[in-house]
């Protein structure tokens, strides 16, 4: 390791961005502390797919075992139209070296988080800490919390979401972008899907508007359901009536009707994502996760995304002289690919493409 081990890392956010950073760093040696503005960390979100870059990332850190207890491998998605017929099945694209390695585990966001949050001594994870102001000095800084704490740090790493507010002071003024739908989420138990959920397949049932996605958490006996419909209300957070999803999904198969129709609670949420930042480093402030490139759900990586940053950055804090070079050679190699998905992700999915991977071709262009 080139750079001092008593580096004072503050990482602004405790979701899976600034945790897998935590961890990162602390496995390449480094003292990190995290600060997360939420008084206790919720089971918020719904299912996800790491795939084979992200679970690397976890056996690296020895988590391997911890990750593999809490998902189930899955070797294809299905895109079925409304009435519930297979349009299209296809098999998780290899994004790694290894041809062989196409799937995705599935999780639950929350069991992602847990993993990695538990691999954080408690001495290091500050909950109740509100970020409220980054002040710059040359290649330190000084972080202010509501709360009153203020702590100096080396390196700050903002991982801090798609309202980062390290991304507003240093990098762009740019508002979040809202695409006109909204997600709602829930989780039901396997039982009540009617026969409609695939025990290792992510399932998705698509008209031109509407996405409602299966994905099933075989560890779990659950299955995470995730629709998508048009709305024109902009609230982070709206207060809609249940029917204005219901009723997009009036053609869809009378027993996906009767799945949205029995589930109570729904956790909705306006979908916005980001325009491409420009720059999201300085000489000791980085971005970091959905601060640096926020993505809509569409292709599944945003949490996987936020994962092979905290993983890239450890590896060049730990071959750099500076923290300045390691943050720019950090910022080169992921902005391309975080870019290339931000804008992949602005589609969301129909029954009539031929594929749920666009990236595909990107990827194996690039491996010839
Ligand atoms: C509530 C929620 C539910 C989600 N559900 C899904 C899902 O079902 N499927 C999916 O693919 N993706 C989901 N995502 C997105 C996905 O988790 C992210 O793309 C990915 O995990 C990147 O995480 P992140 O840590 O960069 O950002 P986030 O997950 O947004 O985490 C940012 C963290 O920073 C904290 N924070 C923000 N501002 C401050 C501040 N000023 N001071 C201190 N702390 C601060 C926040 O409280 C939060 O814990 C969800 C995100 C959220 C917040």
């Amino acid at each position: 390791m080139k750079l001092k081990q008593d580096l004072r890392i503050a990482i602004i956010g405790g979701g899976i961005g600034g945790a897998s950073a935590a961890v990162a760093l602390r496995h390449a040696g480094f003292n990190v502390n995290v600060y997360e503005q939420a008084a206790a960390i919720k089971e918020v979100g719904a299912g996800i797919g790491l795939r084979p870059p992200s679970i690397q990332y976890y056996k690296k850190w020895g988590l391997l075992e911890e990750i593999e207890r809490v998902t189930h491998k899955s070797v294809q998605i299905e895109i079925l139209s409304e009435q519930a017929e297979v349009l299209l099945k296809e098999q998780w694209p290899a994004l790694t070296e290894d041809p062989n390695e196409k799937w995705a585990r599935l999780i639950h966001r929350a069991d992602c988080l847990d993993t990695l949050i538990n691999a954080i001594p408690s001495e290091f994870l500050h909950l109740d800490h509100k970020c409220k102001s980054i002040v710059r000095h040359g290649d330190y800084a000084e972080i202010e919390f509501e709360n009153g704490v203020k702590v100096e740090a080396d390196l700050v790493v903002a991982a801090d979401g798609i309202r980062s507010l390290a991304r507003n002071l240093f990098f762009s003024q740019a508002e979040p972008v809202f695409h006109g739908y909204h997600a709602y989420r829930a989780l039901v138990e396997e039982a009540e899907t009617y026969g409609l959920a695939s025990e290792n397949t992510l399932r998705i049932f698509v008209n031109d508007k509407v996405n409602v996605y299966l994905l099933p958490l075989k560890y779990r006996k659950q299955v995470s359901v995730d629709i998508t419909v048009p709305h024109h209300d902009r609230t982070g957070r709206p207060n809609v009536p249940k029917e204005d999803m219901l009723n997009q999904l009036k053609n869809f198969h009378p027993d996906l009707q009767k799945i949205a129709e029995n589930i109570d609670y729904w956790d909705v949420r306006a979908l916005y994502d980001i325009d491409p930042v420009h720059q999201w480093s300085n000489e000791c402030i980085t971005l970091l996760g959905d601060a640096a490139h926020s993505m809509l759900h569409n292709q599944g990586q945003g949490a996987n995304m936020a994962i092979q940053d905290a993983g890239v950055l450890a590896e060049c804090l730990l071959e750099a002289e500076t923290v300045a070079e390691a943050l720019q050679k950090y910022e080169t190699l992921r902005k391309p690919v975080c870019q290339l998905f931000q804008n992949l992700s602005r589609q969301f999915h129909n029954d009539k493409e031929d594929t749920f991977f666009p990236e595909k071709e990107f990827f194996e262009n690039a491996a010839e």
